[in-house]
């Protein structure tokens, strides 16, 4: 069930001429489909040559199959010039936008739309698309037109985006259906997520006897934070990270968890804020300091967020000769002189709880401060003294020369640091 081009009313680009590689994720889906959700990305930005566009479709599949959804995650994306370009296509689920994913088709409109208007070419497109839907009855008749922020927290499709689909034919605000299926399911969903493999998901749900499609209740991985953390979550390609150089896999659960600060930037106090702080942390660790990527394994900001870094399996570059066997959370802001708000330190312990029940952290998990691992005033004297009250602190190691006791250090880095050879490239 491809597309004619000959047929349609405007440009079309398949997979083949944008240069997709194949789909390993490909679950049909139940047409016609009653909502189409629309997005932008945020990240690629706009593009205005076919080429540019075909770009933007190769780094956005290459970040989706980064996070194993299989495929790139939309169904159909419209670039600035009116091209449309197959990402999934009518006949399988997307992965776009949670728990709407069965429900609904995921239309992304190609670039930042926070402030910056749609060119007309773009919008007439998309609107040329999902009538095409309709007609070919992959689309109900009676369809439902949302933005990708009324079912999900998050910014998508940018405000000016938005402002504008909502005065489109079939625009709807009923997205109960959804709400319905998080609220019924939630303390299950979060039981499940805990353990986070299908093979228990699917032996859980043999044993109680429920006969509901896993994929249905289970969110997607990189599209689920929102739900199943109880605080903020904003992951890598909501702020706009940059890919990693390379990555290690880090060895969990992990023994010790070191808390940083960032002294710079300075503190973030709301989305915009934070996106930027993490932007710069990330620049600054892979172009200054030649790192593969932000060093810290998350980071929290003042508005009560957490922002994904490295997360939770890959090694991370944040107190050197002991990432092996920690996880690095910072607190964005510079804490030498006054304490981080309590939503910031709340969720900094929120974090290590989720960490510790997802089975990241080892339940009789350390906590130190950077100083305690490294000769340096990070976390800051006062952010310091607090962290000393948190659960599971630990006094020894007191400096980086009590290292070579630690025992869950391995041998080589203790050798290492008895013969003040380090040659570990990160930090
Ligand atoms: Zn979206
Ligand atoms: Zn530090």
């Amino acid at each position: 069930m491809g597309l004619r081009r000959e047929d349609l009313k405007f440009k079309y680009y398949s997979r083949e001429e944008w240069g997709a590689t194949p789909a390993t994720d490909r679950r049909p889906i139940a047409t016609p489909v009653e909502y189409v959700i629309i997005h932008h990305t945020y990240i690629p930005a706009a593009c205005n040559t076919t080429q540019q566009c075909f770009n933007a479709m190769k780094s956005m599949q290459d970040y989706h199959n980064s996070m194993d959804w299989g495929d790139i995650g939309y169904h159909f994306c419209v670039g600035n010039n009116g091209g449309v370009y197959e990402g999934r296509g009518w006949n399988v689920i997307g992965i776009h936008a949670g728990r709407a994913n069965n429900h609904s088709y995921g239309i992304c409109l190609i670039g930042d739309w926070r402030v910056a208007v749609p060119p007309k070419a773009m919008l007439e497109s998309t609107k040329r698309l999902i009538s095409t839907g309709v007609q070919n009855g992959w689309i109900s008749p009676n369809y439902k037109l949302i933005g990708h922020s009324q079912v999900m927290a998050t910014e998508c499709p940018g405000t000016t985006l938005f402002n504008i689909i909502s005065t489109w034919d079939h625009f709807s605000t009923d997205v109960t259906i959804f709400k319905t299926t998080v609220a019924k399911n939630n303390a299950l969903t979060n039981i499940l997520h805990i353990m986070y493999s299908y093979v228990f998901v699917a032996v859980i749900l043999g044993i109680i006897g429920i006969t509901i499609a896993v994929p249905a209740l289970l969110p997607e991985p990189g599209e689920n934070e929102v739900f199943t953390y109880d605080f903020p979550f904003v992951n890598r390609y909501q702020w706009g990270a940059r890919q990693p150089k390379e990555k290690t896999i880090l060895q969990t659960p992990v023994p010790y968890v070191v808390i940083h600060h960032s002294y710079k930037p300075a503190a973030c106090y709301d989305a915009v804020q934070c996106k930027k702080a993490m932007q710069s942390m990330q620049n600054f660790h892979m172009d200054d300091r030649g790192w593969w990527d932000i060093g810290y394994n998350f980071a929290v900001g003042s508005d009560g967020t957490v922002y994904e870094g490295r997360g939770w399996t890959v090694l991370g570059a944040h107190s050197l000769h002991f990432n092996t066997i920690s996880l690095g959370i910072c607190l964005i802001g510079d804490w030498t002189t006054s304490l981080p708000p309590s939503q910031q330190i709340k969720t900094a312990k929120a974090l290590i709880a989720a960490g510790v029940e997802l089975g990241y952290i080892k339940t009789n998990y350390k906590l130190v401060g950077h100083r305690q691992v490294r000769d340096t005033e990070c976390p800051g004297d006062v952010l310091y003294n607090n962290v000393k009250s948190w659960e599971h602190h630990v006094s020894f190691p007191a400096t980086y020369l009590d290292l070579v006791q630690v025992k869950e250090l391995p041998k080589e880095i203790k050798d290492k640091l008895i013969h003040g050879n380090s040659t570990h490239i990160e930090a």
